[in-house]
């Protein structure tokens, strides 16, 4: 059998080794045929059955969602029945049927196609990958018209089956978790579709964008799956397959031993204390933060509260939602950040004007200034729930101070219609911005003097100072932390922060990288906050480093300007305690 290499984009980190499963896509068998004139209505009704059935079976799936699902899966498959809902979809092809005299499966797949187009016109690369929505929901209709099953057929029941799909729906994610799949690849998805945000809440090695893994694999080929490379091979040698199950096995070890050190306090060999907290988009990510012994939550991201519908969330429902994480983590710090919508986080906000840079547009805190109706509600809900945990406020993307001042004015507002409302908050509320635009890093002194803590966000700072969309694959060969104005820029903010004794955090995908936790740390960083699952291998490294040590390194890695001086001196920065 010949041996290939697929590579595609790694979304979930660790090594499975297993028989393909594919998953067949109803969209591929489709035929048209033509359909008698009289026999045009039953052709209607049974499109209409059809619908009606993939609602039923959607909103069966969602009162069913078991309580340890993954807290987006309720938002993603009601987005999928808000789009099975929408006239395109469930209208518009009764038109086509009878129009064009032909079958139900055809008239559906021929109105997906329109609308695929037109989301194919749209320059945003999130809105862009939402085609996929429309892609799955249509699938379910179309398998149904043909009578087949929409659940995921278990081929065997090992342990070992890794699933090759076109692309996997959020509502079939969820029996991965019943069948306990080894991974998962598909041709489509880039980094921020939905599968690849889901493939990090199931923990298992996953690969998406691999655009031609399905046809080129075949059932029960063997297949390795290296997550962490993002590389597929097709029925490997025997040699390779040795070699990839001593990596698997040193790779689980590792994930086994670093149980151990759970309870461990996350403190550096000369005495520092760098707190790990946890990164939570929803209130549901709480179980995940205990498991992983975060010691806080420092970037609740309130924007996912905001998305998959068409209403602001109110008061009330903000409130609870901020309220329940509170509660839930007692006496640790909750860092809730204001709504930070707009570029590749749309919500019902963005609707109202196509930017036609949104990376660069009103977005943000630029955006709760316009809205202050909407900053207002969702200050008064922070605020009310300040009473039932230690909460803190954070406000993203602040680029100058005057924007600043502005946010605490209206932060004022909100607590003087509470104390008229006679409804009680903490009134001594910290307050922190996200240093994430190379300007308010620039001037992260005057920030430093007006808030109590700073965070750095290095996601959206590598993007700015870097002038690389973050979103972009093609240009994310030149992504690079390690650019030395990407350091200097971390390394002045910190330097501000210390200079008025405040305390500073980076909260971007940086903090939750095991190879960059020395340099932080030698860098002066107390608290990194990352996704769950890095806190342990991070809290490994801080276990293993010496500030003391660090920081003559570190010192001379930030004097070099070159990145490949910068990653050799890395390397040896990794290698010392
Ligand atoms: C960041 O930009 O680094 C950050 C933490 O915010 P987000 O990823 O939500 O933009
Ligand atoms: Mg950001």
């Amino acid at each position: 059998m010949t041996s290939f290499i697929i590579h595609g984009i790694g979304v979930s980190n660790g090594i499975a080794i297993g028989k393909a499963h594919l998953i067949s896509n109803a969209l591929l068998e489709v035929a048209q045929y033509d359909i008698n004139s009289k026999n045009i209505p039953a052709e209607i009704k049974r499109f209409d059955e059809a619908i009606a059935s993939v609602k039923t079976e959607l909103n069966k799936i969602r009162t069913q969602l078991p309580s340890d699902a993954p807290g987006e899966l309720d938002a993603f498959i009601n987005t999928h029945i808000m789009i099975l809902s929408d006239k395109s979809l469930s209208i518009l092809p009764r038109s086509i049927i009878e129009n064009e005299r032909c079958n139900a499966e055809w008239a559906i797949k021929k109105q997906m196609d329109s609308i695929v187009n037109q989301f194919e016109q749209i320059e945003d690369k999130y809105l862009r990958e939402r085609k996929q929505d429309v892609i799955q929901v249509v699938e379910r209709v179309i398998k149904v018209l043909l009578g087949h099953s929409n659940k995921i057929a278990v081929q065997n029941k090992e342990k070992l089956t890794i699933l090759v799909a076109h692309d996997i729906s959020p509502a079939d994610a969820l029996h991965f978790k019943k069948h306990k799949y080894a991974a998962f690849i598909t041709d489509g998805g880039g980094v921020t579709s939905h599968t690849a945000i889901l493939s990090r809440s199931l923990n298992i090695p996953s690969i998406v964008g691999l655009q031609n893994a399905r046809s080129l694999i075949r059932d029960n080929d063997l297949i390795i799956v290296d997550g962490m490379q993002g590389v597929v091979i097709v029925n490997p040698s025997s040699q390779v397959q040795k070699q990839y199950k001593k990596l698997q096995d040193f790779w689980n070890n590792e994930q086994d031993k670093l149980q151990d050190i759970k309870s461990k306090k996350s403190i550096t060999q000369d005495g520092n204390l760098i707190s790990l907290f946890a990164n939570i988009e929803v209130p549901n990510d709480i179980d995940a933060v205990n498991a992983s012994g975060a010691t806080g939550i420092g970037l609740f991201r309130t924007e996912f509260l905001f998305m998959n519908r068409q209403d602001m969330p109110d008061e009330e429902e903000q409130f609870q939602a901020y309220k329940k994480v509170a509660e839930a983590m007692g006496k640790k710090p909750v860092i809730i950040r204001t709504l930070d919508s707009g570029a590749d986080k749309q919500t019902a906000l963005d609707n109202k004007k196509i930017s036609p840079n949104p990376a660069l547009g009103l977005r943000a805190i630029r955006l709760c200034l316009s809205e202050p109706k909407v900053f207002m509600t969702q200050l008064r809900a922070i605020l009310r729930a300040s009473q039932f945990g230690n909460i803190k406020i954070l406000f993203p993307m602040l680029s100058s101070i005057s924007e600043l001042r502005q946010t605490k004015l209206i932060l004022e507002r909100a607590k003087a219609s509470l104390r008229k409302d006679k409804i009680r908050f903490n009134e001594k509320i910290i307050i922190g911005g996200m240093i994430e635009i190379p300007a308010a890093a620039i001037s992260a002194d005057i920030f430093a003097q007006e808030l109590d803590f700073l965070s750095i966000g290095t996601n959206d700072l590598i993007q700015y100072a870097l002038a690389i969309d973050r979103t972009d694959e093609t240009v994310s060969h030149l992504y690079n932390p390690l650019h030395p104005a990407v350091l200097k820029l971390i390394a002045l903010t910190i330097k501000s922060a210390q200079k008025y004794h405040k305390s500073i955090a980076i909260c971007g995908e940086m903090a939750g990288e095991p190879k960059l936790t020395k340099l932080l740390i030698g860098m002066g960083i107390e608290q990194l906050s990352m996704h769950p699952s890095h806190i342990l291998s991070v809290k490994k490294q801080v276990l293993n480093s010496s500030m003391k040590n660090m920081k003559s390194l570190v010192h001379k890695l930030l004097n070099l300007n070159e990145v490949d001086k910068i990653e050799t001196l890395l390397k040896k920065i990794n290698q010392i305690n």
